[in-house]
């Protein structure tokens, strides 16, 4: 790959121009201008937020200032990450669960907690409402049995009180079953199978325990899973780091695996600092991040399926419009559960005091979580305040700006910036594009 293109300057914190399109930052709202006004617009944003501000005013939009939303309590948690099994069968070396066990011994769930867990989700759900259920590790399928027991006793619980249950998992896939398959698919699971690429690329990052590659055995067992694609929400998760920026390629082999739907997520911070990208890889992944986008976006105006899942999921983001608070659900209505009842923040937050949120014998942490909230609200951070991007980012990653700060901003905003601009043709070629799909 060549040296990657430098990231778009900073601009105002009011607004960002991508081509003729206008983000108004505070609201997170896409305006399209003429190249006249984006003309001007552009010498605007060069002169600084007085300027942008006067023009925006022209425009006839707001120059709204960053403003802390009130925060209330929390909203109910609708939403949990059961961590059934703290201990992995796999040993790659960036592993957030530092080898699945989070640091402490390694452990399954006992049934009690799960259960316990399940009720009261269930329980403060209204009728008509829905929850969903994750199962997450280490490797979760090591506790299959307990995975088996406490979705029949999740859809004994919401069946009698009208709730309805969704069940998600990460698997590294390498324990799964044909019989494992379709169980999966009677309880239509959305599985997300973690994989880094091709062989050689996935096997210098993802060994077994023993040290062999995974490759082989994960592709051996993909075949049940996706026959059953009709009733399985399949997807392949792939963690960026400096060993596979060859996005594309990656997106291809996995692809040719059989996956229609391939996430990548760069690796800003492990416990180790093993395979965590570093000031010098990021021009590189913005690089790969924007190929994948354009063979994306060329697939899709030409009515052709491409599996890279990024761009579709910002344009869709885009498209909503609806400005960010923070850069996911975490604590406000999704927790974690840890194998001795622990509420944390979300999965990657097990065995993390930065994270506690209460247990299960008292509940979620209301206090706790509120605070949680409103210290990581976006507009509350030094850096995010004045950045363009704030809104569409959310202030990224909890866990990952408090364990290694936000060493990717300029990434960040690089691709949003191209994904704006991915918008805006995808919206010229195929203006139904959202309402079709
Ligand atoms: S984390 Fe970085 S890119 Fe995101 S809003 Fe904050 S400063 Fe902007
Ligand atoms: S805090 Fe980070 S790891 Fe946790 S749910 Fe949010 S984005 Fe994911």
């Amino acid at each position: 790959m060549a040296d990657g293109a430098p990231p778009p300057r900073l601009q105002s914190r009011l607004a960002h121009l991508s081509g003729t399109l206008l983000l108004h930052a505070e609201s997170a709202a896409l305006y399209a201008l003429s190249p006249a006004q984006a003309e001007e617009m552009e010498t605007a944003l060069r002169s600084g937020d007085r300027a942008a501000a006067a023009m925006l005013a022209r425009l006839g939009l707001d120059a709204a200032e960053p403003a802390l939303p009130e925060q209330g309590a929390p909203p109910p948690v609708r939403a949990l990450a059961l961590t059934v099994s703290q201990a992995c069968n796999m040993a790659c070396g960036y592993c957030y669960a530092a080898g699945g066990a989070f640091g402490g011994p390694q452990r399954q769930m006992p049934s009690g907690v799960a259960k316990a867990a399940v009720e009261r989700l269930v329980a403060d759900a209204p009728p008509g409402g829905t929850v969903q259920i994750a199962f997450m590790g280490g490797e979760p399928w090591m506790a299959s049995g307990l995975i088996r027991d406490t979705v029949a006793f999740a859809r004994r619980r919401a069946g009698a009180r009208a709730v309805k249950v969704g069940f998600a998992m990460t698997t590294n896939a390498t324990l799964l079953r044909e019989a494992d398959a379709e169980f999966l698919a009677e309880q239509r699971f959305a599985v997300t199978v973690s994989l880094d690429g091709d062989r050689a690329a996935n096997d210098r990052l993802r060994p077994m325990a023993g040290g062999a590659g995974s490759f082989d055995r994960v592709a051996a067992r993909l075949g049940p899973l996706s026959a059953r694609s009709d009733r399985i929400k399949l997807s392949a998760r792939v963690t960026v780091t400096p060993e596979n920026l060859d996005i594309p390629a990656t997106v291809a082999a996995l692809s040719d695996l059989g996956f229609g739907s391939v996430g990548v997520s760069p690796m800003l911070a492990s416990p180790t600092g093993s395979g965590a990208l570093g000031a010098a890889e990021f021009p590189l992944l913005l690089e790969a991040m924007t190929a994948a986008g354009e063979d994306w976006l060329a697939a899709t105006i030409a009515g052709r399926p491409h599996a890279f899942a990024n761009l579709a999921t910002a344009l869709g983001e885009l498209h909503r419009g609806r400005p960010r608070s923070h850069s996911c659900g975490a604590v406000r209505d999704y927790l974690a559960v840890d194998a001795e009842g622990n509420y944390a923040a979300c999965h990657r937050f097990v065995n993390d005091p930065l994270g506690g949120m209460g247990d299960l014998s008292g509940g979620p942490d209301v206090a706790a979580r509120q605070r949680f909230l409103a210290e990581r609200q976006v507009e509350a951070q030094a850096d995010c305040a004045s950045c363009w991007a704030r809104r569409l980012c959310g202030g990224g990653c909890h866990h990952e700006v408090l364990h290694a700060g936000r060493p990717a901003c300029d990434f960040v905003r690089g691709w949003l910036d191209f994904a704006i601009g991915a918008y805006g043709r995808l919206m010229a070629a195929r203006p139904g594009w959202f309402a079709d799909g």
